[in-house]
């Protein structure tokens, strides 16, 4: 356990931002991060905490303590005949949970197969693909309040989980220190579990049959999905970038109907609470955005919600070309897009 000093954090942020932090420490347990916390430097220092750093977008060097989050291990704290509760160490790989689950029959994060990232930051942002989000199976979660170092559960309820978003982005931003995350799982081996697969998003059902699926499985459904996100979506490891960029926006029934008359083929999707989610890839890339490059960034090729570092790019060329493509939306369709990235 040790506290580096000017850290580059290149390597550890997806989009590839060569940022320093003024110190660094990977911590591997609560104790260590209370050691740490501790230490005469940090009480007034500001602290970021960072898991795989596939939501973020540095934009300078972290003039503060930066805490990457490695705190381990997976294990059943509890089950029933059909329910089981895995809870996880924050530090751990989200696909590597997942896989794990799947491995034990455990049904419920398959749809979340491939995020990147570790498993801390699943509830900040409430992750989501393929027709579920974390919420779903989400059971408790453990933190530290930053500043007191003091334990606290957060249930489903405190959460306030809503689209790619929780408490932890509004009223509780940067406050507390993720350090495990429980979820309530079906257990597929018991005859008494009845498992809906969840299988109507997208192109997943087609996928599926092209792959000749006879009996549905947690694997299979993985599977597909794996193929249809390294097929369509970048791979950080060889192109900088954190996913979507942008949320979806949700509009009024009163502003679809106007724009739908337009854009007759629109994708759209009904909100229970009346309004409609657009999909923000096919906002921007109806500007024209999709695959266009400006300097040393873009919007991907294959899917236009995606901005990408080409090589070298710095977070002012990322933040440019979202604002021009912000604006674009804006002028055309009068819709307003909000960041989904972290900008830090
Ligand atoms: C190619 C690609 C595809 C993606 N696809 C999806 C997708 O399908 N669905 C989706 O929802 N997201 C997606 N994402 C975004 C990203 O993978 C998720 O948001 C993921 O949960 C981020 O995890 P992380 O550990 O990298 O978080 P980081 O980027 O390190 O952090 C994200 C935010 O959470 C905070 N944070 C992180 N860990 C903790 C902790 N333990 N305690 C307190 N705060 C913490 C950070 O301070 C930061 O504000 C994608 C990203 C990429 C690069």
């Amino acid at each position: 356990m040790k506290i580096e000093e000017n850290r580059s954090l290149k390597s550890f942020n997806t989009f590839g931002m060569d940022a320093r932090a003024k110190y660094f420490s990977e911590i591997r347990s609560v104790e260590e991060f209370r050691e740490l916390a501790g230490d005469s430097r940090f009480p007034d220092e500001k602290k970021l905490i960072l898991g795989g750093g596939s939501n973020v977008l540095l934009t300078g060097d972290f003039d503060g303590w930066v805490v990457k989050n490695a705190i381990p291990g997976v294990t059943v704290v509890s089950e029933t005949e059909n329910k089981v509760i895995v809870k996880a160490g924050a530090g751990e790989d989200w696909h590597a949970l997942v896989m794990w689950c799947i491995e034990k029959n455990y049904g419920g994060l398959e749809n979340l197969s491939l995020i990147p990232g570790l498993t801390g930051a699943a509830p900040i942002q409430n992750i989501g693909a393929y027709g579920a989000e974390q919420k779903d199976v989400f059971y408790e979660l453990e933190a530290v309040e930053i500043r007191s170092c003091e334990a606290v559960k957060f249930s489903a309820r405190d959460c306030v989980f809503g689209y790619r978003d929780s408490v932890f982005k509004n009223k509780f931003k940067g406050q507390y220190l993720i350090t495990s995350v429980s979820f309530k799982l079906a257990k597929l081996s018991s005859p008494k579990t009845s498992y809906r697969f969840r299988t109507e998003y997208g192109d997943l059902r087609r996928i599926l049959d092209e792959m000749k699926v006879q009996a549905l499985s947690l694997k299979a459904v993985s599977d597909a999905i794996c193929q249809i996100r390294r097929a369509k979506l970048p791979d950080p490891k060889e192109l900088g970038n954190a996913g979507s960029f942008f949320k979806n926006p949700s509009i009024s029934q009163a502003q679809f109907q106007a724009l739908a008359s337009k854009y007759p083929k629109m994708p759209h999707y009904p909100q229970p609470e009346g309004t409609v989610k657009v999909p923000a890839g096919w906002l921007i890339e109806t500007c024209g955005w999709k695959g266009k490059t400006v300097g040393r960034a873009g919007s991907h090729k294959t899917q236009a919600l995606v901005l990408v570092n080409y090589g070298g790019a710095i977070a002012q060329e990322i933040l440019e070309l979202s604002g021009a493509i912000s604006r674009s939306v804006k002028e055309k369709f009068a819709i307003e897009l909000s960041p989904e990235v972290n900008i830090v």
